[in-house]
């Protein structure tokens, strides 16, 4: 087993992953990505979907040849799904489902295995304010964020003991390619997010990557386990009605 430390992350070709990657690899992670497209910004990337078992059993057999342990695992990758309760197929609830909270469970069990092992390790999850709040027209989505949570709770009761700690990430609305697609088919625009966050701003993906780096290291973030740490502005703390909110902002 080498001295470098290694973490794995999901979704790493663009906005939220790409920028953890970054930050870990900054931080002197050698950085294990799996992503539908090539990730040009690691050392070990892979292609393949998280939901596909095949895709997972084979990618962790890969970076465990090829490093021997994992300190990290960061579950990112996530599609967005927005359509009425009443006109969501269960095809989108499925294939949602299968993405965002399947294929971390996969993810959590392939590399949970050698950290429990080691008795050492820390599983950051990517979820979204949509996993505390309900958000309309987004039913499969809040759905597979809202169970990401109870993945994680789980896992951290089960794994805590055994040196595994396990922590959501709950991000308001990010600039990302996720945030453009949703924006182009009409959901919503800038101002309704930003009226709706107390510090009145969307967040970056450096917010949330510099959150999950916090959760992944032991020196920092040693007792924390368990928890959904909201970035995101203030949204999911705030019971403010909007005239209020925004009011305050110009006392
Ligand atoms: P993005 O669409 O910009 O990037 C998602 C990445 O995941 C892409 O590189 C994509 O190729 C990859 N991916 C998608 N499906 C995959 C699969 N089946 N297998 C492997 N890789 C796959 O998204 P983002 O905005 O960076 O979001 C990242 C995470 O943050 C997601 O879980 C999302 O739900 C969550 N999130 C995003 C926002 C936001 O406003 N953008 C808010 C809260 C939470």
């Amino acid at each position: 087993m080498g001295d470098e430390r290694v973490a794995v992350i999901t979704g790493a070709a663009h906005g939220i992953g790409r920028r953890t990657a970054e930050v870990l690899a900054e931080e002197g992670y050698v950085v294990a990505a799996i992503d539908l497209t090539a990730v040009d910004t690691v050392a070990f990337p892979f292609v393949g979907d998280v939901s596909d078992e095949r895709d997972v059993t084979r990618f962790a057999a890969a970076v465990e040849a090829r490093y021997g342990r994992v300190d990290v695992l960061v579950n990112n990758a996530g599609i967005a799904s927005i359509a009425p309760a009443e006109a969501t197929t269960a095809t989108q609830w499925r294939r949602v489902l299968d993405v965002n909270l399947t294929g971390p469970f996969l993810l959590c069990q392939a590399f949970g295995r050698g950290m429990l092992a080691g008795r050492a390790g820390s599983i950051v999850n990517i979820a979204s304010v949509a996993g505390l709040l309900g958000v309309a027209d987004r039913v499969a989505y809040n759905a597979s964020k809202h169970g990401l949570i109870g993945l994680t709770r789980t896992l951290a009761a089960e794994w805590g003991g055994r040196g595994v700690r396990v922590n959501a990430v709950c991000p308001g609305w990010v600039k990302t390619e996720m945030d453009v697609e949703s924006q182009s088919s009409g959901a919503y625009v800038d101002g309704d997010i930003t009226d709706q966050v107390p510090m009145a701003r969307f967040a970056q993906p450096d917010d949330i990557a510099r959150a999950v780096a916090f959760l992944a290291d032991p020196t920092k973030s040693g007792f924390i386990n368990g928890t959904a740490l909201s970035v995101d502005g203030g949204w999911a703390a705030d019971g403010s009605w909007q005239s209020l909110r925004l009011e305050t902002r110009h006392r």
